[in-house]
Formats: C-alpha cells, sequence, structure tokens
C-alpha cells in the first residue's frame, strides 16, 4: 500500500475517517427531520466543547474569517471603538475588517513570537472605554497562545466585549466561553475540531446579541446574526440554506472530540505538541515562539543557517508530507507545522522521519534515528 498525503498545514488538517463518510452521505433536504435533529444536536455539542451554557451557538456556511466579520458587524457601529490585542498575522486581520466597515480600531502589537502582557491591557484599558476587545486565542503565524484568562479577568465586569478567534485553538486548546466571559467566540471547522472546511462557527452572549438589537442596522444581509437567530433557535426553519453535508460532518467531528474528552483530548495536544518539538529539535528545526507561549496546536520552526525553504518543503512533499510556509516577515526563515484535531502518535512520527530524511537529501550530517529518539524521550 501507499501512503497518502499527510496533510500537516495549520488547517485544514486530517479529516479522520468517520467524519469523511459521515460527509459522504446523501444530501437531504435542509428541513428533513433527520437533518434537524442532527443540526440541533451539532449547536448543542458546540456549545458543551467551549463550555458555554450561557452562550447561543451559530454555524452557517462560510469560513473562519466570515465568521469574524460576523463578529464584529453584528456588535459594533461605523465610529464606535476597537481595541485589537494582536500577537501576530491573524489579530491585524481583526483590525482589517474593523477598518473595512469604518469602526475605529486601536492595535497593542506583540513582537512576533510573543504575547501582549495582561499588563500592557491593563494600562490601555485604564485609559478609555471601548465597545469591544478583540484578540486572537492562537495566532497562526506566530504558534503564539495568548494569556485568554488573564486578559478575560481584567474585562470583567467591564462594558468591554470581549471577542475571541478561536480558529486555530478550539477543541485543541481549553477555552471557558462561560468563565471567561467570552462574548463572540468565533471558530472554524478546519483546524483543531479536524472538520473539514466550509462552515463559520460563532458562540454569541446574550450580551453581544443585545449589542446587535441596539444597531440601527447591519452592512451585510446573510451577515446578520438576528436572521439566523431563528435558525439557531429552531433549525426546522428556513432562512438561507445551511451547508447540509459539512453540519453533518461537524457533528461528527464534535461526537468524536466529546467521546474522546475534552480534557483527555487537549492532554493529548500537549503530549503531541511536546514530543514533536523535542524531535525537531534534535534535528537542529527549533521553535521561533517564546518558551512560555507556545501553543499545543502547531509549532512555527526556524531553519538553521544553510537549510533553504523551498527545497527543504518539496523534499518533505517528496515523502508525502506537507507542511506550511511562514507567513509575513517570517517567510524563507522557518515553516509551519499543524499539530492538532484528530491526530496521533502515527501522523508525528510519520513527520519527523520526513524532517529527517529530508535533511539528510539536503546534504545534512544528521544520524538516522536522532528525531524519533527524541521525540520518544519528550513523551
Ligand atoms: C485559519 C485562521 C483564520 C482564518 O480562517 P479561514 O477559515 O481561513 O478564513 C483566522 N484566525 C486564525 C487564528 C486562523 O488560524
Amino acid at each position: 500500500m501507499t501512503d497518502p498525503v499527510l496533510t500537516m498545514i495549520p488547517g485544514p488538517t486530517p479529516v479522520h475517517p468517520d467524519i469523511l463518510r459521515s460527509l459522504s452521505l446523501p444530501t437531504t433536504s435542509h428541513v428533513a427531520p433527520g437533518f434537524v435533529t442532527t443540526y440541533r444536536r451539532c449547536l448543542e455539542r458546540l456549545r458543551a466543547v467551549v463550555r458555554g451554557k450561557r452562550g447561543l451557538p451559530f454555524v452557517v456556511a462560510g469560513s473562519g474569517t466570515g465568521a469574524m466579520e460576523m463578529a464584529l458587524i453584528n456588535t459594533l457601529s461605523p465610529g464606535e471603538r476597537l481595541l485589537v490585542v494582536s500577537q501576530g498575522y491573524f489579530g491585524d486581520r481583526w483590525a482589517q475588517i474593523a477598518e473595512t466597515f469604518g469602526i475605529s480600531c486601536e492595535s497593542i502589537r506583540a513582537e512576533w513570537g510573543r504575547t501582549v502582557p495582561p499588563s500592557e491591557l491593563e494600562a490601555r484599558l485604564a485609559g478609555g472605554e471601548y465597545a469591544a476587545v478583540a484578540t486572537t486565542h492562537v495566532d497562526t503565524s506566530t504558534g503564539a497562545a495568548a494569556p485568554l484568562s488573564q486578559y478575560a479577568g481584567l474585562l470583567a465586569g467591564r462594558r468591554e466585549l470581549f471577542l475571541v478567534d478561536g480558529v486555530c485553538a478550539t477543541a485543541g486548546m481549553d477555552e471557558r466561553f462561560d468563565e471567561w466571559g467570552v462574548d463572540v467566540l468565533v471558530t472554524g471547522a478546519q483546524k483543531a475540531l479536524g472538520a473539514p472546511p466550509g462552515v463559520a462557527i460563532l458562540m454569541v452572549s446574550a450580551r453581544a446579541l443585545d449589542r446587535r438589537r441596539a444597531l440601527a442596522g447591519v452592512p451585510g444581509y446573510t451577515a446578520d446574526l438576528l436572521r439566523w437567530l431563528p435558525i439557531m433557535e429552531n433549525p426546522a426553519g428556513y432562512f438561507s440554506t445551511p451547508p447540509v453535508n459539512e453540519i453533518v460532518a461537524l457533528d461528527t467531528a464534535f461526537g468524536l472530540i466529546l467521546d474522546e474528552g475534552l480534557d483527555e483530548r487537549f492532554a493529548r495536544h500537549r503530549r503531541l505538541a511536546r514530543s514533536l518539538r523535542e524531535g525537531m529539535a534534535a534535528l537542529g528545526l527549533r521553535p521561533f515562539t517564546e518558551a512560555a507561549s507556545l501553543a499545543d496546536t502547531l509549532s512555527v520552526l526556524r531553519y538553521p543557517a544553510g537549510v533553504e525553504d523551498g527545497p527543504f518543503r518539496q523534499e518533505m512533499a517528496l515523502r508525502k508530507v506537507i507542511v506550511a510556509a511562514a507567513l509575513g516577515p517570517l517567510a524563507g526563515q522557518a515553516f509551519r507545522v499543524g499539530h492538532m484535531g484528530n491526530i496521533g502518535v502515527g501522523e508525528m512520527a510519520r513527520t519527523l522521519a520526513a524532517a529527517e530524511a529530508s535533511l539528510i537529501a539536503l546534504g545534512r550530517d544528521v544520524v538516522p534515528g536522532t528525531a524519533l529518539a527524541a521525540a520518544a524521550r519528550g513523551r
């Protein structure tokens, strides 16, 4: 048998066979009783995955970015002030979307590979009031995980809505919608949830929906949460056809997550991250990210002098392991490996073996077996 291509990028991530099978079930009516039951269960399971009993779940056609856009335009009107706590490329995306809609935006930007210290957010909040604060749980460009619970502590009791981009974290790292007082958590199917792309996922607090109701309108028709709300409360209704097969697949993905158990799933992500990094470090491929902020869902690894990005990733691809280029100022200096969703030791070992063989093919002096031996120690 030949190995299938292993997609170890920070999304889309490998899709479990059970999820793929459910994606291939016959497409039904969007109001067929069976689908309505699945849609309703999918929304309930989303609540469980983000520990959000008080949140209102929304799952509609779209992407992570689409969910970010919905989050902003449903809670802020032009001219209102948004504070973005940015740790990289995707943090900056919050600001770009805000600018597109005339929302007045200020950013606190961390140096790439680091996170914004809570004290900086505290100082900014002491200087004035904003309508909302938006941040990113794991910035996929830098591999840094933000201290979300500390940001949440600073926002508790304040007027600012707390908007969180969980796209590269949800179901791979702990998120506590209720406990942290999150107002809108946006996420995507194709990252740590391990489902195929195609849906925008939001959890919305009652307070955030009240802000939507207070707006004169929303610069979007299908992006208006109030048009979707009746469907999310009762999926037997119709507003605009939902992506039936993708929602069935997402429900299966949530089922796998809850069967595994959230705490066990987060621990698995931590173990795999640690041993993959041990193995890569033994090859001279070390994290770009500061040690205190390493995410469990992906790694951004620097090339040692003399290893070039294009040839390295090409050698990896020849071994049927796909890793991603680095973004922005890191392009060419590092590569990104996703290790989230429904992957295990097998996928991690294949990735390490491919990295080792690729370096040897490029003429590096590496003793065969180095990476897996180090990874085994890291576990
Ligand atoms: C991938 C990603 C996004 C964008 O999601 P799309 O589905 O590609 O639009 C946003 N934020 C983070 C943190 C991501 O990793």
